[in-house]
């Protein structure tokens, strides 16, 4: 699974997630979206560490950051 999903068509370009980053690791494509924009992209997959500043300061929710479900998450506890 992705750890960070950017809405292209949503994205106005307007920086703010590149601003908040600490890992720097998203940037404007040199693509254009639907509504003319350079829409934000992440660039080291590896190095994003979920943190989600990124989808908290997006003002047009392009972002969706998930974060990994530990392995025992949703068990039934057995006695
Ligand atoms: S989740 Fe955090 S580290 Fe990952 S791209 Fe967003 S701001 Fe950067
Ligand atoms: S904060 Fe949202 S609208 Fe602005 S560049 Fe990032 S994804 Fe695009």
């Amino acid at each position: 699974m992705k750890k960070v999903v950017i809405c292209e068509d949503y994205c106005k370009g307007c920086e703010l997630c590149v601003s908040v980053c600490p890992l720097h690791v998203l940037a404007l494509s040199s693509r254009l979206n639907a509504q003319g924009y350079h829409p934000a992209e992440l660039i080291d997959e590896e190095k994003c560490n979920n943190c989600t500043f990124c989808a908290r300061i997006c003002p047009d929710a392009a972002i969706e950051v998930y974060k990994p479900v530990p392995v025992s998450a949703g068990r039934e506890k057995k006695d």
